[in-house]
């Protein structure tokens, strides 16, 4: 059986897949690590509870898992031998990997170094590493990063214009974000399409809490809205996306502001959050917008525009596109925001039928209007499938050897 897990900066989910990847046995998640509301969920198909479950550290909410996936009442595992692989995700490989890799010592040290990238996600995803190796030994692990699909953005789009030492000295660039997720939505609409990924340009809206824009040319990303740290690009639930930075100096200098609440106010306060002074949660914007209240209005304006903008930028980039599509939480879910998004760019080809999108959760995924010349998908992602499908991959016998010769392979 395959396992995944997903170490997150406070949370630990996980899924067990049958050795085809045909069937996902059971799934669950160690939730608010840290905290003292933390509980734990745990579903067997759709059978599932949900108890309090208080974990100090993500040592303790591996041990948490294990427990769940042990138990003989609900728990799907005779023993921790049945465990024929282990796939994981990482949130930044830096500029090291770009791919996946089964995971060795080598590769331990190297997370290390990448870890001052993600300080919050790379330390847990060490963690769940570790524990991994310890708790299956003879299981290979295998490591899936989520930079690891941007690195094919050229260096007229992953450079910025500072100077060019500095940069080069420190990986000053950009790295992107929501990479597992893109690879599989775009390699899932090509075959929706049945068009080879390689004939393909498509831009790719992964709009969940965290908001991802893909240039994806030939099934190879060019171009992406997040950049060095995690909040580039398009206003998120929380952080800011792009902004002037002379408004951190002025923010430092003329009001006074620590560097800390600085950083606080861009993660953790701004975004849709920020613009509506409601929320950050885009059903509750919606319904209150509906209601009348400006502010979400205002941010939902705002949110809409600059992922319209975006689109048309990565238009630009590859000289037209043939495929867009929509995933994560609103991605998949709002015909509102989709319909907001793809108003007035039938100039680019753009045009989707009103009753195909209000369907499209469940429906059928392609909402374009007939005889549109760009293909409109919905698409939901699923980065576990990806991070299994990786795992797989890399562990067929005789892989191994081959990563001997080379630390950076890649997947596929
Ligand atoms: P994710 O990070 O992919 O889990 O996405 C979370 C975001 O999806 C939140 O902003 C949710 O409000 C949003 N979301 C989920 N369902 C819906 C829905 N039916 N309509 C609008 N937004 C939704």
């Amino acid at each position: 059986m395959i396992l995944i897990i997903n170490c997150g900066s406070s949370s630990l989910k996980y899924q067990l897949y049958t050795p085809d990847l045909a069937k996902v046995l059971a799934s669950g998640i160690v939730a608010k690590i840290g905290e003292p509301e933390g509980y734990a969920e745990h579903f067997v198909g759709r059978r599932g509870e949900r108890r309090h479950s208080e974990t100090a550290n993500h040592h303790d909410a591996f041990g948490v898992m294990m427990e769940a996936l042990l138990s003989p009442e609900y728990g799907v595992l005779e023993c921790p031998g049945a465990i024929t692989a282990i796939g994981h995700r990482v949130v930044h490989g830096g500029a090291i990997f770009f791919g996946s890799v089964l995971v060795d010592d080598c590769v331990i040290q190297a997370l290390h170094d990448c870890a001052h990238f993600a300080p919050l996600h790379n330390p847990a995803n060490i963690v769940g590493i570790e524990e991994a190796r310890r708790a299956f030994p003879g299981a290979p692990n295998v490591a899936v990063f989520d930079t690891a699909f941007h690195q094919t953005v050229p260096p007229k789009a992953h450079l910025y214009a500072l100077p060019f030492e500095l940069s080069t000295a420190h990986g000053i660039r950009r790295y992107g974000f929501h990479g597992t997720s893109c690879r599989y939505v775009s390699q899932t609409a090509a075959e929706l399409l049945n068009r080879p990924i390689e004939a393909l340009s498509m831009v790719v809206c992964h709009l969940g809490n965290g908001v991802t824009l893909d240039a994806i040319d030939g099934g190879k990303s060019v171009d992406t809205t997040i950049g060095f740290g995690t909040f580039s690009g398009v206003a998120m639930g929380t952080r800011a996306g792009d902004f002037d930075p002379a408004i951190i100096f002025h923010l430092v200098k003329e009001l006074g502001m620590s560097l800390d609440q600085v950083e606080e106010i861009c993660y953790r306060k701004s975004g849709l959050l920020g613009l509506s002074g409601l929320s950050n949660d885009m059903r509750e914007i919606c319904t209150a917008a509906e209601k009348g209240n400006t502010r979400c209005q205002l941010a939902l304006e705002v949110f809409t525009y600059q992922i319209r903008k975006t689109i048309g930028a990565y238009a630009a980039a590859m000289g037209g596109i043939d495929a867009l599509v929509f995933t994560a939480g609103i991605g998949e879910n709002s015909a509102e925001i989709r319909a907001r998004i793809c108003a007035d760019i039938g100039f680019l080809g753009i045009e989707i039928d009103p009753r195909l999108n209000a369907a499209a959760r469940g429906g059928d995924p392609n909402i374009s209007a007939a005889g549109a010349r760009v293909a409109t998908l919905v698409v939901p992602t699923d980065e576990e499938r990806m991070i299994a499908i990786d795992t797989v991959a890399l562990t067929r016998p005789g892989v191994a050897a081959m990563q001997e010769e080379s630390p950076r392979l890649a997947a596929e």
